[in-house]
This record gives structure tokens, sequence and C-alpha cells, in this order.
């Protein structure tokens, strides 16, 4: 058995500035998804509101507008929301899939039921693009939608400031046990999360794979509880604006809710492919990553739908076909670019792509979209984010927050997994920035 030191040696450096940065960015991501709200809502009177600085200290030292952040209702329906993923993932089907080797020399079993499997073929062969848990969720709220009518599902449009709080809390009380937790013998701690201060390895996430038995806290938290909430909560907003329009709902709501729709759908469709991003296989479970998945994600994502229900822009056919054109060519850079990723590190090459081969053994694609810039999925991702603010019109730049957050959390990204292949590859990593010279957008950055 390695000694503790060898199994979890101690960080030396620290990412996002330190333990101010996490201190920084652990106090401002549930004070932006709250003001965000605040900022941009007709409960508060527009987007934004017309409300000076005076009156803004004056709401903030009234307890009661304190009081109204909690909603016991809110949060209990939130509760069951959580309790119905992890049912979901204990009873359906799925495969158990093994991630990447872990430094210890094994792999870690993580259960994929993202897709109808084996003993559920038949309907695997009817839905090709089938993802249990995703479809049980969207067939139980459709039931239910059916069966009480649309204004039955606008509660989250109503009681929107105590989902948040229900789901900050969450994201808090499980970032503090995952940090108990890790002290215990024998837990794999990530590289980075062992610095030994507080504030900082609560934040960046002090174990690696913090699992209750066979349950994975990270990955369920990373594809489940949040992203499926996400569309549920479009699909709230979206029926809010039908109760409000006697039943239709404009062209735009319809773009964000498809886009937003098949974002989510696809990630899920694609479970597998998370088992090799850098949130699995290098940071551990702690703030960072549970207020991300539970409270930011579906609360800050679904911005857009949310504004529509009380700004109902119409596109009109020309404007829909140039939003929906810009969304696909960022699907397809982005799907495309993956595909090439993925199928190379699966050992497949099938548009014979160039490649360089590094002193580990490693290969690096030098063409195709790899070829063009060092994260080409990044750009794609970043012009569905523009297209998914699009649709609300060009009244506010509140709307576009997803955007800018999106272009600063992915170059900040970008420039920690550089580093980190750096170190992993040396000077072919050189060798290789020299080939590819552009980090995101080609001829741009
Ligand atoms: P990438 O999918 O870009 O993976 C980076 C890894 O790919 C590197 O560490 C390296 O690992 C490998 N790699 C780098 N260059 C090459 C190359 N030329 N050839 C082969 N392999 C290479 O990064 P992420 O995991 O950050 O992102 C995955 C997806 O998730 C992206 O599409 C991103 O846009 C999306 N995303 C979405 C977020 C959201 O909130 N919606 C948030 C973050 C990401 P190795 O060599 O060890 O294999």
């Amino acid at each position: 058995m390695p000694s503790e030191s060898t199994l979890n040696p101690r960080t030396k450096g620290y990412e996002f500035f330190g333990p101010p940065g996490a201190l920084f960015v652990t106090l401002s991501v549930p004070i932006t998804t709250y003001a965000l709200y605040f900022s941009c809502s007709e409960a508060t009177g527009g987007c934004p509101p017309a409300i000076s600085t005076p009156a803004i200290l004056d709401v903030l030292g009234d307890w009661s507008w304190w009081k109204n952040l909690w909603d016991t209702e809110a949060t209990l329906i939130y509760l069951c929301w959580y309790a119905f993923c992890v049912v979901a993932w204990y009873i359906l089907p799925g495969d158990w899939v093994e991630g990447v080797p872990l430094r210890t020399g094994g792999k870690k079993k993580y259960k994929i039921n993202g897709k109808l499997t084996h003993s559920w073929r038949c309907i695997d062969l009817m839905f090709s693009v089938a993802f249990s848990t995703f479809l049980l969720a969207l067939g139980l709220t459709s039931g239910y939608i059916w069966r009480y009518g649309i204004e039955s599902f606008t509660f989250i449009y109503d009681k929107w400031v105590g989902f948040v709080t229900a789901a900050l809390l969450m994201s808090l009380v499980q970032g503090i046990a995952c940090y108990i937790a890790s002290f215990r013998d024998g837990a794999l701690l990530a590289l980075g999360g062992n610095t030994g201060n507080i504030i900082y390895d609560f934040f960046i996430g002090r174990e690696l794979n913090p699992s209750i038995g066979a349950f994975d806290v990270k990955t369920f938290n990373e594809l489940r509880p949040g992203l499926i909430l996400w569309v549920i909560i479009d699909i709230s907003m979206a029926c809010e604006q039908a109760v409000r329009r006697g039943g239709s709902i404009t062209d735009s709501m319809i773009l964000v809710f498809l886009f937003h729709f098949w974002y989510v759908a696809d990630s899920l469709y694609n479970e597998p492919a998370i088992l090799t991003t850098m949130d699995i296989t290098t940071d551990g479970f702690g703030f960072m990553l549970s207020v991300g998945d539970l409270a930011w994600v579906p609360f800050v994502y679904s911005l857009q739908a949310r504004y529509l229900v009380f700004r109902q822009v119409e596109l009109g056919s020309m404007w829909t076909a140039v939003v929906v054109a810009v969304n696909l060519l960022g699907y397809y850079i982005f799907r495309s670019a993956n595909g090439e990723k993925n199928d190379f590190r699966n050992g497949r090459n099938p548009k014979s792509l160039k490649f360089m081969t590094t002193e580990r053994g490693t290969k690096l694609l030098i063409s195709g979209w790899w070829g063009l810039s060092r994260h080409p999925n990044y750009m794609g991702d970043l012009i569905m984010a523009l297209a998914w603010s699009l649709p609300t019109g060009i009244e506010t730049p509140i709307t576009y927050f997803y955007v800018m957050y999106f272009t600063v959390l992915l170059i900040h990204r970008q420039i920690r997994d550089d580093e980190n292949c750096e170190k992993k590859y040396g000077k072919d990593w050189h060798k290789y920035t020299q080939l590819v010279p552009y980090r995101i957008i080609p001829y741009v950055y």
C-alpha cells in the first residue's frame, strides 16, 4: 500500500489566482445567479430594471427581502427532482463503462444509462436516439402537462428565486460533504486539489472521484440533475409564455427551446465521451463543479427562455433562418471536431488525418479541425452560444451574458488545458504549437 504522500502528493501551484480567486468565484457565482434574475425580470421591472443604487441598498437592508429568497415548496420540489434522478440512475438499465486509467493503476467503472442498452434493444432500435433518464423526465413532464394543462407547469417561472436557493444549497451541502469525506483514509485526491488551504481545496475539489458505493457523485452531477433540469425549466418558460398568449408560443421561444434541447440531448446521447474530459479525469469534485452543475447551468443557461416570457420577440422567417444557420454552423464544427478527436483517441482515423507522434507515444492530430486550431470544438460551442442569444433581439446586453461568460470560461479552460498538455508532452507540445499556432479561432486567437 503506497504511503499517503506517494498516493496523494501535496499540490504545489495554484490556479484561479489562488485562495483569493477561489473565494471570489465561490461568492460571485451564487451572487451572479441571483443578480441575473433581479437585473432581468418583470418582477423587478425590466431588463435591466430602472432602480437607483440607493434603492438597491434599501432593499438589501430589508430582512423580509432576504427571507423571500427561501421557498419551502420550491425546495421540496427540487429535492424530489434530485431524488428522481438518483432513483432513475439506480433502476434504469445501463452499461458499466470503464474510465481512463487512474494513477493508482486501476480504472473506475461508471454506470452509463444515457442510452438504452442491451436489455431494451428493440426500443433502442425504434428510437435510434434514446436515452433513458432524459426520456423518462420528458415523458413524465409531458404527461403532467397533458393531464393538468399548461397552466400547471408554470410554477418554475413563478418560484424562480426559491428554486435557485434550493439548487445553491444543494451544491453547498455537496461541496462541504465531499470536502469532509475526502479526509478519510485511502481517498484518491485530485493532483490539483491538495494544497492544504481550506478555501482553495473546497472550491477546486479535493477528492478526484467521491462515491457512495458504485454511485459516482461527479459524473452523476455533471450530466443529470442540472442539465436535464435546464430543459425542464425551458418547458416551464414556454408554458408561461403560452398561457399569456392564449396557447401559442413565439418563433424565438421555439428556437431557444430547440437549441437548448438539442444541446442537452446531444450531451446525454454522447454520455461516455464525458469520461475523457478534464472535469472527470483531472479535477476533483468541489464547490466549483457542484455549483456549476447544479445551479449555474440550469438557472443561468435558461436566461434567454425566461426573458422571452415577458419580452415576446417575433423573429419572422428571414431572421429565424439566419439564427438557425448560425446554430447549425456552430453545431457542425462542435460535433465534427469532437468526433475527429474521439475517433482518433479510440484508435480510429476514418478521414486519414495527419498526426504527429510524441515521445510519450501519444499521437496528436495536426490536420482536419485540429490542424486549424488547438481547440476547434470550443469555437463551435461559442458560435452556438451566440445563436442561443440572438433570438432575444438586441434590446438588452443581459441576454448575451451567456456568450460573454462562456468566452471567458473557454479561454480560461484553453489556457489550463494547454498548460496541462505542456506538462504532459514537454517539447513535443512546443513543436505542436508551432504546427498549430491558433488557440481557438483560426487567424484570430
Ligand atoms: P477537449 O475536448 O478539447 O480536450 C482536450 C484534450 O484533448 C487535451 O487535454 C488532450 O488530451 C487532447 N488533445 C489536444 N489536442 C489534441 C490533438 N491535436 N489531437 C488529439 N488530442 C488532442 O477539451 P474539454 O474536455 O475542455 O471539452 C470537451 C467539450 O466540452 C468541448 O466541446 C467544449 O466546448 C465542451 N465544454 C462545454 C462546457 C459548457 O458549459 N457547455 C464547459 C466546458 C467544455 P490527451 O492528449 O491527453 O488526450
